[in-house]
């Protein structure tokens, strides 16, 4: 079944299989994080082929900037990206195609990202839009936060950045369709790494001690409260202590306990409140009972936020390959991108293309180890990206 729906679709048999066939050669060699060196290798190497100029950045990164059949009206270009990397995850369904690294496989589709911007590529050298494109070929999506290496080796400048767009493949979607959230689509994130300190002793003898184990429970708990008494009920977050470790025997309190978690918001005034509370609850209750507490508190990625005007260019150019009524407004998730570092930068959307298909497996959810995704949907993603670019100059040339 080919979902392509597209009236006059530039994408040709030949560029169909190609997507397939590279997205296979992709998914036969997984690489985790900041070691994406034989994707790499294979990115630079298809660009050549395609006659586009390209570069190494950020270590296993890749950046390409396609220039236009003129130059757009303010002088910059459109990022379109593409993460890279996959995870620390054993596929667990046999094909041809299926992982050749033990213990590492394409869990999340990043493979199919990959081999949809390179025929963009291909796309954009054979139908030139009108302004520069710049292809990015992103490490490290999967907690590597790549976006910020990226960003800071100016993959935004020369030419600089107007607006950025990027796809991911969603097995929550069937194929032949394309969910779009207008507005914040995935969450701010947090981690924390809490040490409970006490006094340790004979667990028969209380007293004589300071019991972290107890203090956690408290803690654990009164974080709870942050989401439920804090923050506005009509918005949304999340506080999971996801990670709890101490003591080792029947008998004995001991001197600390470890707790990790994450904390995911989607505005910069609830993810304020959240990391104060946490802080004010974490040492109020430690210190309350007897205790101190050291905690790391990190901020990794902000929230991914699609701009509202932006985002219309991907839906219209989604509209024009799938059809009005594949093309629907999704909710935001609370998982994390580090896409929204880019988008804290320069207006785009983040978007989420259908590879659902249950008759042929493809029905897992991402990191799953049967994960897989239906290869028809990628032909779509490949013309809805090109469009997207297309669309895009027609409109701020004007
Ligand atoms: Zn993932
Ligand atoms: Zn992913």
């Amino acid at each position: 079944m080919s979902s392509s729906k597209a009236k006059s679709g530039l994408v040709t048999p030949a560029i169909k299989k190609k997507v397939v066939d590279l997205r296979r050669k992709v998914h036969m060699y997984p690489e985790l994080q900041f070691k994406e060196f034989k994707t790499q290798k294979l990115i630079l190497a298809e660009l050549k082929k395609l006659g586009v100029k390209a570069k190494k950045i950020a270590g296993t990164g890749v950046v390409a900037t396609i220039p236009g059949a003129k130059d757009s009206k303010d002088g910059k270009a459109l990022m379109l990206r593409a993460d890279m990397d996959a995870l620390p995850v054993t596929e667990e369904i046999k094909s041809p195609y299926m992982s050749r690294h033990e213990g590492r496989m394409h869990a999340c589709g990043h493979d199919a990202h990959v081999a949809i911007l390179i025929c963009v590529a291909q796309l954009l050298k054979e139908h030139p839009v009108d302004g520069p494109v710049k292809l990015v070929f992103q490490p490290a999506e999967e907690g590597g936060v790549g976006a910020q290496g990226m960003i800071d080796d100016g993959v935004l400048e020369n030419p600089s950045v107007s607006a950025a767009f990027a796809l991911h493949v969603w097995a929550g979607i069937p194929t032949g369709k394309m969910g779009i959230v207008l507005g914040p689509a995935m969450a701010a994130v947090d981690e924390f790494d809490l040490i409970i300190k006490g006094i340790a002793g004979h667990a028969a003898y209380p007293q004589g001690s300071i019991d972290p184990i107890y203090i956690s429970a408290q803690v654990i708990n009164s974080l709870q409260s942050i989401v439920s008494r804090n923050v506005d009920p009509m918005q949304t977050a999340v506080v999971s202590v996801a990670s709890i470790h101490g003591g080792m025997n029947y008998n004995v309190i001991p001197p600390e306990v470890k707790l990790q978690g994450t904390c995911r918001t989607f505005t910069d005034e609830n993810r304020r409140t959240v990391k104060k509370r946490l802080f004010s609850i974490v040492k109020g209750t430690a210190k309350a009972l007897g205790g101190s507490v050291e905690i790391d508190y990190r901020h990794m990625i902000p929230a991914t936020v699609n701009d509202k005007n932006a985002s219309a260019y991907i839906w219209d150019a989604s509209v024009d390959v799938l059809g009005k009524r594949n093309v629907y407004e999704a909710d935001a998730m609370m998982g994390g991108e580090d896409m929204g570092l880019y988008l804290r930068r320069v207006p785009g959307c983040f978007a989420f293309l259908g590879v659902q298909n249950k008759k042929i497996g493809a029905a897992f959810p991402h990191h799953h180890p049967k994960f897989a995704i239906d290869e028809d949907g990628l032909p779509d993603g490949v013309e809805i990206m090109y469009r997207t670019a297309k669309r895009y100059f027609e409109s701020i040339n004007k």
